[in-house]
């Protein structure tokens, strides 16, 4: 066997992609399988972004090395987004654009965590975190959450896993498996504490324009200076514009965090991509036409699919107020289906109703399975059909 790092050891692959990888797999095999695994927008990316990056590749300004942190254009873009729709105020030299938020939250963690320093995750949590954190020798440290709380962590649930060692809270709202957004009120009272102890807030803002059914985010950085100073928000063109496939995300932040990140991405990374940036720089400084589509298409089928999700037999949820997942308790379904666990029951979801979905180990909650709902409503319905005739079959 050839050999591998033990730091390897500590960290397994995203599940997420690895259903995803199963269910391409399978229908390559030529299985009629409908996919709720992904967590990307069906729609396309908007025509005027990708003219931005042909342009920019065909007029020769994408072809070569950019500077570490990005184009300056684009950086400035980034500020001025802040700037007008949250009302926050910063310089380019507080950002770094990275190869999508994935891998500013890996270069944050490298650039802030020393071996045995904690962090605060709120459970569930999206899965990449928690390898992450492992990876930079941090330690997880996770607070667990509740539908009956609509799976939001207070600041007593946080104080009672504090120690001299939290370093950082990782805070992502609207959240990525439940769809739940934290309203101001609690990221001010969540703000406050983290900075009378000195915590870092990681603000996974990635999800922030998909709300729906008059909930709204709210920026960490826009409730206080104070919150502002000690808070790094990672975002990112992915799910907004329909942009995963071209990979570009940012932190913006304390000015010192931020420089140690390019310094780090200069020896990792080198730049994100040329055209992508280019690309990215036409999305956020467009005039958001396509976000505003992209929500209004979220949110008709998320009102749409609910309804059909909470009638199956054993399904228990809470109804989600942004992103594009709806977290599901399935042990009920599972027993009734003769299932000894949830994974059990996903993977037989896959393989006999030929719907695939994504286990909720992964994301720290065993009982629950998450749908993606990143399809038109004709499949969406097809696939709760699917699941409704497995369950009648299995009972
Ligand atoms: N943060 C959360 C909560 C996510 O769900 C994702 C993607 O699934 C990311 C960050 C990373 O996004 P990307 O690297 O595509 O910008």
């Amino acid at each position: 066997m050839f050999r591998i790092s033990k730091r390897m050891s500590v960290i397994e692959e995203s599940p997420t992609l690895a259903t995803s990888a199963k269910v391409k797999e399978m229908k390559e095999k030529g299985k009629d399988i409908i996919s709720l695994t992904v967590g990307e927008p069906d729609l396309e990316t908007p025509k005027e972004v990708k003219d931005a990056a042909v342009a920019a590749i065909l007029d020769n300004r994408a072809n070569h090395y950019t500077p570490t942190a990005g184009i300056m254009p684009l950086r400035q873009a980034i500020v001025d987004y802040h700037k007008k729709y949250d009302k926050i105020e910063y310089e380019a030299s507080q950002v770094i654009v990275t190869e999508g938020a994935k891998n500013a939250l890996y270069t944050l963690f490298q650039v802030i965590l020393d071996p045995g320093d904690e962090v605060l995750i709120p459970s569930p949590y999206w899965v990449s975190y928690t390898e992450q954190v492992k990876l930079a020798e941090g330690v997880n440290v996770l607070v667990t959450s509740t539908p009956e709380n609509q799976f939001k962590v207070t600041v007593a649930d946080l104080e009672s896993k504090r120690t001299e060692r939290t370093t950082a809270l990782v805070l992502n709202s609207p959240n990525n498996p439940t769809g739940t957004v934290y309203t101001k009120k609690e990221l001010e009272a969540i703000g406050n504490w983290a900075v009378e102890h000195g915590i870092i807030i990681v603000a996974d803002e990635i999800y922030y324009n998909l709300c729906y059914n008059g909930n709204e985010a709210v920026s960490m950085a826009s409730i206080s200076d104070r919150i502002k100073e000690q808070t790094i928000i990672i975002n990112g063109v992915s799910k907004s514009y329909a942009m995963t496939g071209w990979r570009i995300g940012y932190a913006i932040g304390n000015k010192q965090v931020i420089s140690k990140m390019i310094e780090l991405s200069s020896h990792s990374t080198s730049n994100p991509a040329g055209p992508s940036q280019y690309a990215a720089l036409a999305a956020i400084s467009g005039d958001q036409k396509f976000v505003t589509e992209l929500r209004e298409t979220f949110e008709k089928r998320l009102n749409y699919f609910y309804p059909l999700v909470e009638k199956i037999p054993g399904f228990k949820v809470t109804k989600p107020q942004g992103a594009f997942y709806i977290f599901a308790n399935c042990k009920e379904a599972a027993e009734i289906a003769g299932y000894s666990s949830v994974s059990e029951f996903a993977l037989a979801l896959i393989e006999e109703a030929q719907v695939a979905v994504v286990a909720g180990e992964g994301f720290g909650f065993s009982d629950y399975i998450r749908i993606s709902y990143t399809l038109e409503e004709k499949q969406l319905k097809e696939a709760v059909n699917r699941i409704n005739q497995f369950m009648e079959k299995k009972t």
